[in-house]
């Protein structure tokens, strides 16, 4: 099988009346099996070519959605990585580990809640000794709350959580980090296409990936003489937990019909960005940019 083949079982995924999928709702954080359908994450397609080879990477979110599409990517182009996520989040944790163990890489599970800065700091801590090191950093952890409308609707709870956990622990988990990070190194932040194209339900969730493509020219300029590239992620829509676990139901009818290519992206049309932003022999002057994997949306 090809990428041209996700893509093709990534547009008949899409059944629900307007253009979407299936109504369906979750809690937060969201888990994986109940979803309908089961998103792909590259488990059937993604061929790897040795582009990482021999890499060390913690992956934050790296149980579900884009963080395990990106966790199969890496490891079958070669990385051995380290996968953060909360720890009512174990199963798919393990699902996503498994995966790893299949490529035949180390896959070392950190859970702990990164809204705190300590658990950031030992979370780190856990995959530097547990891979012997770090090459990459995958800040992907993040969280949206869209079900109440309105600057009066956002609880102080509710930005304490989305600021803490896209914002906070992206500066937390960054700094301890680079203590580890050599020449050659890089960290990859996800963005969003609300970055560029804000929705008003997500005044928060919106403003938060404006700041981390802010901080990601940002932080490439400061340590770009250490040899560390920084860059960005923006993905569009993508079929992960998040969407039934935050987003109203009639939202999750017509997902991502809105795009240009008039569908959603499944997490593992997302992994070739990272993979790509990883890799020094392919983007080894890359830095402080932000690549959109949006279904057409602009990202400028
Ligand atoms: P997801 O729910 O599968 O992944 C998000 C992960 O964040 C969770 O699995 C969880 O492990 C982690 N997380 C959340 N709060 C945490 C906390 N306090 N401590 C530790 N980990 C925590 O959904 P996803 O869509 O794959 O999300 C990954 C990233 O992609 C997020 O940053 C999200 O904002 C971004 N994104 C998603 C979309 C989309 O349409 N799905 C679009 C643009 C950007
Ligand atoms: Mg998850």
């Amino acid at each position: 099988m090809n990428e041209s083949t996700l893509s093709t079982k990534a547009a008949a995924m899409a059944t629900g009346e307007d253009g979407g999928f299936p109504a369906q709702q979750q809690q937060l954080p969201g888990s994986t099996d109940r979803m309908e359908p089961v998103p792909d994450h590259g488990e059937e397609t993604w061929v790897g070519t040795g582009r990482l080879r021999g890499m060390r990477a913690l992956i934050t979110g790296g149980d579900s959605g884009i963080g395990r599409a990106v966790a199969i990517a890496f490891a079958r182009e070669g990385a051995d990585v380290a996968l953060s996520y909360l720890p009512e989040e174990q199963d798919d944790a393990e699902t996503t580990a498994a995966w790893v163990r299949r490529a035949s890489r180390a896959v070392v599970l950190c859970p702990g809640d990164l809204q705190n800065q300590h658990t950031c700091a030992e979370v780190v801590e856990k995959a530097v000794s547990g891979l012997g090191g770090m090459d990459v950093l995958v800040n992907n952890a993040g969280v949206q709350m869209a079900r109440d409308h309105g600057i009066e609707d956002i609880s102080d709870e509710r930005l304490d959580r989305v600021f803490k956990t896209n914002l906070y622990a992206l500066f937390w988990m960054t700094r301890a980090a680079l203590k580890h990070l050599t020449r050659g190194a890089c960290i990859i932040n996800t963005s969003s296409i609300q970055a560029f194209e804000p929705s008003p339900a997500l005044l928060d969730y919106a403003s938060t990936k404006a700041a981390i493509n802010n901080f990601t020219v940002n932080l490439a300029a400061e340590v770009g003489q250490r040899g560390i590239r920084v860059n960005a992620v923006a993905p569009g829509p993508i079929w992960t937990p998040l969407q039934p676990a935050t987003q109203p139901e009639d939202k999750i009818k017509a997902f991502g019909a809105d795009t240009p290519l008039g569908r959603a992206g499944q997490p593992g049309e997302v992994a070739g960005a990272f993979v790509f932003l990883a890799s020094p022999a392919e983007a080894g002057y890359v830095s402080g940019t932000v690549l959109g994997v949006t279904g057409g949306k602009p990202v400028f």
